[in-house]
């Protein structure tokens, strides 16, 4: 289950919604440089995956951002305006 949250950022006052977490459709890791996620759907994912490995081979299936980084889940939330992780965070609820 994921998270709705509204963030704001705390330098350009941009305020937009974004979801943080694996929803059902599968898991968006967010790219470690920008803050852009991209889901990875778990049919992706081998089935005897351990919960230790899964989170490499998201980032491995994520592939490379198109700014150049990578992606991972445990990325911060950042600003989709300036890229700060700067950011004031409200759960605004779940995502599914
Ligand atoms: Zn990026
Ligand atoms: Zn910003």
């Amino acid at each position: 289950m994921g998270l709705l949250v509204q963030t704001t950022c705390r330098l350009c006052s941009t305020v937009a919604q974004q979801i943080d977490g694996p929803l059902m459709s599968g898991y968006r890791p967010r790219c470690v440089d920008c803050g852009e996620a991209r889901l990875v759907t778990p049919d992706r994912l081998g089935e005897d995956a351990e919960p230790s490995a899964w989170e490499r081979q998201v980032t491995v299936l994520a592939g490379t951002c198109s700014c150049g980084g990578w992606f991972t889940v445990d990325a911060p939330l950042r600003c989709p305006h300036c890229r700060s992780s700067e950011v004031e965070v409200e759960v605004e609820g779940t995502a599914d």
